[in-house]
C-alpha cells in the first residue's frame, strides 16, 4: 500500500526508515524477547536508549553541558504551567511576547503565578507578523522572557531571536524544533511536544539550563519540579519509553541526513516551492502572513471562498493527501512540511494547486 501525503500539523508525518525500524523490531528488541512496549525502563537495554536519545540530541544541536536535556509528559501545554510554577513568584514578572493561540495560552497559564507583562501584542497585527524587535516592551530584570518560535496555527516564525539583554529566554519550539541548528545560548528553557517534528506524541522535550534549573522553586508536588526530573535522568517515575524509542530513531535518522544543517536547506526548500505557487497565483491565493514571518514548517493560506476551500481540501483527500484542513480555529489551508515531509509529497501538492487554481479561478 502506498503511503498518503501526510500534511497534518501534528502528530504529523514520522520518517519512513523510523518507521520500518520500529516495525522491525517489534517482537523482538535488542534481542530481548519483548518489544520496547514490554521492557523495563530500568533495564540496560533501555538505558542505553534512553542516554543515547539525550546524547545525540546534544549532539545534533551542540548543547553546552550546562544544559539538561528532559523527558516529560503532559504535553506542551504542561509546560505553559510548569514554567511559571517553578520560575515565576507572585511578586516577579515575566514577559511573554503573544503571537498566537499557543502564546495566549501559555499566558493565560503563567498569570495564575506571577505577573504577566505582554512585551508584544500579536493582536494588535491580527497575528499576521512576528513582532520587530524595536516594538518588544521588556521589562528590566524581567524573571524570563516567554516566546513561540513557530505559531502552528497562524503561520508565523521566528528567524532571529530577539536580544533580551542577559533575560533567560523560555521558548515553545513545539512545531519547530530541530528544522534547523540554533544557539542555545540564549535560552533559559526550551521546551517542545515531540509530536510535529521530532516524534511520536507522548513525549515533551525540555531543555533547561542550570542556572535556571538552580532558580526553580522547592515547595512544588515532586512531579510538577524539573529538578526532580533531572536529578533522576528523566526517570523519576516510568517514562514514555515507547515514545523517546521513537524520538531516539528520529534523532538517528537526522543524523544520517546530514544534520539540522541539511534539514534546514530541504526544510527551506520545500516551503519555497508552495509560496512560491501562492505569491504566483495572487487573484485565486491568498497568504495572510507577512512574507519577513511566513513559516517554513506551516504554511497557511486562503482560496476565494470558504467552499472551495472545502472543496480543496476534499479532492486532496482523493489524492491521498491529508491534513490540508487549516485550524478550525481559523479556517483556511494550512500545509505542514516538517523535516519528515518528503520532497515529493511537496511537488505533489504544488502540482495539485496549480491544477485547482487552473479548474476552478
Ligand atoms: N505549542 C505549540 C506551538 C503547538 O503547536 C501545540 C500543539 N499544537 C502546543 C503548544 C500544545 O501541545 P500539546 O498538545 O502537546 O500540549
Amino acid at each position: 500500500m502506498a503511503r498518503a501525503y501526510n500534511f497534518f500539523a501534528g502528530p504529523a508525518v514520522l520518517p519512513v526508515p523510523v518507521l520500518e525500524q520500529a516495525q522491525r523490531e517489534m517482537l523482538d528488541w535488542e534481542s530481548t524477547g519483548t518489544s520496547i512496549l514490554e521492557t523495563s525502563h530500568r533495564s540496560k537495554e533501555y538505558d542505553a536508549l534512553h542516554n543515547e536519545a539525550i546524547a545525540l540530541l546534544k549532539e545534533l544541536l551542540s548543547i553546552p553541558d550546562n544544559y539538561k536535556v528532559l523527558f516529560l509528559q503532559g504535553g506542551a501545554s504542561l509546560q505553559f504551567a510548569m514554567v511559571p510554577m517553578n520560575l515565576l513568584p507572585k511578586d516577579a514578572t515575566a514577559d511573554y511576547i503573544h503571537t498566537g493561540t499557543w502564546s495566549k495560552k501559555a499566558i493565560a497559564e503563567a498569570k495564575l503565578f506571577g505577573n504577566v507583562n505582554t512585551a508584544f501584542d500579536g493582536e494588535t497585527v491580527k497575528r499576521t507578523r512576528v513582532p520587530r524587535p524595536e516594538e518588544l516592551k521588556l521589562t528590566p530584570g524581567a524573571r524570563y522572557v516567554h516566546l513561540t518560535t513557530n505559531n502552528t496555527i497562524e503561520g508565523t516564525q521566528f528567524f532571529s531571536i530577539p536580544d533580551t539583554h542577559g533575560v533567560p529566554i523560555v521558548s515553545d519550539m513545539s512545531s519547530d524544533f530541530l528544522w534547523r541548528p540554533f544557539d542555545v545560548k540564549p535560552f533559559g528553557l526550551i521546551y517542545a511536544g515531540a509530536q510535529k517534528n521530532c516524534g511520536p506524541a507522548g513525549v515533551t522535550i525540555v531543555v533547561i539550563r542550570d542556572d535556571v534549573l538552580a532558580q526553580c522553586r522547592e515547595d512544588l508536588p515532586t512531579m510538577l519540579k524539573y529538578a526532580t526530573h533531572a536529578k533522576e535522568n528523566s526517570l523519576f517515575n516510568t517514562c514514555p519509553c515507547f515514545a523517546i524509542y521513537i524520538v531516539r530513531n528520529v534523532l538517528r535518522y537526522l543524523k544520517a541526513q546530514g544534520g539540522l544543517g541539511a534539514m534546514e536547506a530541504k526544510n527551506r526548500k520545500k516551503a519555497a516551492l508552495i509560496y512560491d505557487t501562492i505569491d504566483a497565483n495572487p487573484s485565486f491565493f491568498r497568504a495572510p502572513v507577512e512574507k519577513a514571518s511566513r513559516s517554513v514548517m506551516n504554511i497557511v493560506f486562503r482560496l476565494p471562498s470558504e467552499e472551495l476551500e472545502a472543496k480543496f481540501v476534499a479532492e486532496g483527500k482523493q489524492r491521498r493527501m491529508l491534513g490540508l484542513k487549516g485550524h478550525r480555529s481559523v479556517g483556511g489551508i494550512r500545509i505542514s512540511t516538517y523535516n519528515a515531509c518528503p520532497p515529493e509529497a511537496v511537488d505533489a501538492v504544488v502540482g495539485f494547486m496549480k491544477e485547482f487554481a487552473k479548474a476552478n479561478g
